[in-house]
């Protein structure tokens, strides 16, 4: 594998053709690896390996502040499954956990390559869909359900996500966006769950 060596040297006197240098070389591969780790540990969840709040915090900021800058779209989608309460009642906690890993592996099948997505909370998910408009937000979210709605899980238990999408306007802070995304939800929640809420109507060709 890789070496890490830090290195300190001094050019010294010498009359000799060339030039001499006198110092140190230390290996700081394992301090280097700790590093690495602390870094991973710090912005990823352990469960799913997906990143967490802090993980996707700086990347929700630049991308804010770039769509801003650029006038150009950014969204995001917050989503929650449904009744999750229910699997771990019913099967248990290892098998709820197992069935957050299986459902991250379901949404990044489904997700391009510029999206990233965190865990947000507890069986609650964000998604950042840079340069993505209204409409494109709502299309991939509800992508993102179908594919949750037909995936197999450990269970073998139909499962279900509700989910909310916002897109930046200018006068957004990264707060005030996932507060309208989270509106959203709560409102695909309420509406009877498996759904998704954004700020347009369904797009026709989604009708069913
Ligand atoms: P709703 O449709 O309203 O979202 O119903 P719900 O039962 O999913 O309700 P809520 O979202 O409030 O429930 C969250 C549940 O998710 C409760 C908690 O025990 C469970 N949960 C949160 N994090 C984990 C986890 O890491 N592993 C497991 N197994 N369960 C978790
Ligand atoms: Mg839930
Ligand atoms: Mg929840």
């Amino acid at each position: 594998g890789i070496r890490w060596i830090w290195g300190h040297a001094m050019p010294v006197a010498d009359d000799q053709p060339g030039q001499l240098f006198r110092g140190v070389m230390l290996d700081i591969t394992d301090r280097k690896e700790l590093e690495q780790r602390l870094q991973q540990a710090a912005t990823h969840d352990p469960l799913t390996g997906a990143l967490n709040r802090a993980g996707i915090e700086p990347h929700l900021e630049s991308s804010l502040a770039g769509a801003q800058r650029r006038s150009q779209p950014m969204s995001i989608v917050l989503l929650d499954i449904d009744y999750f309460k229910n699997v771990n009642d019913s099967f248990g906690h290892a098998l709820g956990d197992s069935v957050l890993v299986q459902l991250v592996n379901t949404l990044k099948r489904r997700l391009r390559k510029a999206d990233s997505l965190a865990r947000w909370g507890g069986e609650e998910f964000l998604v950042l869909l840079p340069d993505t408009d209204p409409k494109g937000a709502f299309q991939l979210a509800d992508a993102l359900r179908q594919a949750v709605e037909q995936a197999t899980f450990e269970h073998r238990q139909s499962l279900t996500i509700s989910l909310g999408t916002a897109t930046a306007n200018a006068g957004d802070s990264l707060k005030s966006l996932v507060r309208r995304a989270d509106d959203n939800l709560y409102a695909a929640k309420h509406a009877g769950r498996n759904q998704v809420m954004g700020l347009i109507e369904k797009p026709e060709s989604m009708e069913s």
